[in-house]
């Protein structure tokens, strides 16, 4: 019961339309009624890497069940080994064929991350390990017009790390590049708008158009 990428995505926009207008699918809530079944296998058909913020759950945002979706969650959705492979992990078990990085406007851990940038503000060494990870892609952004339009500089760096993360799993594995050579996946990167509440898939989403 493989997903294809394309319905994978058609999936999830689906799903995201439902929560934007306010409406639960079917699927959604009858999924509670196959917890036994699930217990024995699952077969997520979509793995997303999201940011830990309570405002973006991603079985909420793209109406999704249980058994659903392989979802990973770390303060702004960055990529460090244990992403990646967990990451591997799903795609060699469940053989889920999309990869959704799921960013949000109003991040807290990129708004971190350019305080850090401009005050040298001093946080603990494991947040450091986390802005670490999101500091070489909104760095060149501060060097720009953007750094006099704070709205825009966030609305950027957000993307930019999206993009970063993105290019992270489909060029730092060996075993996730042969798998998006041979056609089996697709990583594409994403933003949630906190105000919206639509999701836009900006970044590598154009093959599986719908
Ligand atoms: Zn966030």
């Amino acid at each position: 019961m493989t997903v294809s990428t394309r319905e994978a995505l058609a999936r999830l926009r689906e799903g995201n339309r439902r929560f934007v207008s306010g409406v639960q699918g079917l699927d959604t809530l009858l999924s509670h009624t196959r917890r036994t079944e699930l217990a024995a296998e699952q077969h997520p058909f979509a793995i997303v890497l999201g940011c830990s913020d309570s405002r973006v759950p991603a079985e909420m945002v793209f109406d999704q069940g249980l058994g659903d979706l392989f979802v990973i969650r770390v303060a702004g959705n960055i990529v460090a080994p244990s992403q990646v492979g967990s990451v591997e992990f799903a795609a060699e078990q469940f053989g889920s064929s999309l990869v959704v990085v799921l960013g949000h406007t109003r991040c807290g851990a990129i708004a971190a991350t350019l305080n850090d940038l401009r005050s040298g503000a001093h946080p603990s060494q494991n947040v450091r390990s986390i802005v670490n990870r999101i500091r070489p892609s909104v760095e060149a952004l501060l060097a720009t017009d953007l750094k006099n339009d704070e709205e825009r500089l966030m609305r950027e760096a957000v993307r930019a790390n999206v993009r970063a993360s993105a290019n992270h799993l489909r060029h730092g594995s060996a075993l996730l590049e042969q798998l998006i050579q041979d056609g089996n996946l697709l990583v594409v990167g994403a933003e949630y708008s906190l105000e919206t509440g639509e999701v836009d898939f900006f970044d590598g989403a154009v093959d599986a158009a719908p």
